[in-house]
């Protein structure tokens, strides 16, 4: 359920001065009680506030679906994305499957000398390569990675439920979370990652009320 900017207001007063009597909320807001009452009925009916007579208004006890919906929407991939985590293009196949242990992580962002993205490399690439024959020492990263302009990004201002949704729409475990550099042809430099793990962590905390 998408709550109106109003509806929104109200839950804000409720929650900041609660239990309060809708005269109360109609004076903050400059309405009368009765142009407030069928938003009241709305938030009522969806379980988001309570009443109860000569007490007022009261933010329901209940976690509702909405108040969850609303606090994901307001989530942005930069307040929860983990550090980069990088291996330079001209590494060798060898190093990126090191690195990737080393670093504890299934997928890797292919950088330039600059930190700008070029690709990205992922436990499987590293696998096809491995099971391919070649020497791993010396097969540079960048002839396996899956590169730019093929790569899913998001950025630290995308909300985190638009990013997770690329996650699941093109089936991959991580997204380079990147800024668009100036200059041409356009650079994206990268300042993080967001992975199913984050998505899941996150998951937790909001499940846990420790977000
Ligand atoms: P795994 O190899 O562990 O299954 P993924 O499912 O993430 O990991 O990767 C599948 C393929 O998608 C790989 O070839 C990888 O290079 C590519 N890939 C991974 N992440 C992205 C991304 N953000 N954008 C585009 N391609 C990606």
């Amino acid at each position: 359920m998408q709550l109106s900017p109003r509806q929104e207001q109200i839950v804000a007063i409720v929650k900041r001065s609660g239990p309060i009597t809708s005269q109360q909320i109609a004076a903050e807001l400059n309405l009368t009680r009765a142009a407030l009452r069928p938003d009241l009925t709305i938030l009522i009916m969806a379980g988001i506030l309570e009443a109860r007579p000569r007490v007022g208004y009261f933010l329901s006890s209940k976690p509702t679906q909405a108040l969850v919906a609303e606090e994901i929407k307001k989530i942005r991939v930069g307040d929860i994305k983990g550090l980069p985590r990088v291996i330079r293009s001209e590494a060798s196949v060898y190093e990126a499957i090191v690195s990737m242990f080393l670093e504890d992580v299934g997928t890797l962002m292919v950088v330039d000398a600059n930190g700008h993205l070029e690709g990205v490399v992922s436990r499987k690439d590293l696998l096809k390569a491995a099971i391919g024959g070649g020497d791993l020492q010396k097969m540079p990263v960048s002839v396996i990675m899956t590169r730019r302009p093929n790569i899913i990004c998001t950025t630290p201002e995308e909300p985190v439920l638009a990013a997770a949704r690329k996650i699941i729409e093109h089936e991959v475990d991580a997204l380079p979370v990147v800024r668009p550099v100036a200059g041409s042809p356009p650079k994206l430099k990268v300042v993080g990652r967001l992975t199913k793990t984050t998505i899941t962590r996150l998951f937790v905390e909001l499940g846990e009320g420790n977000h």
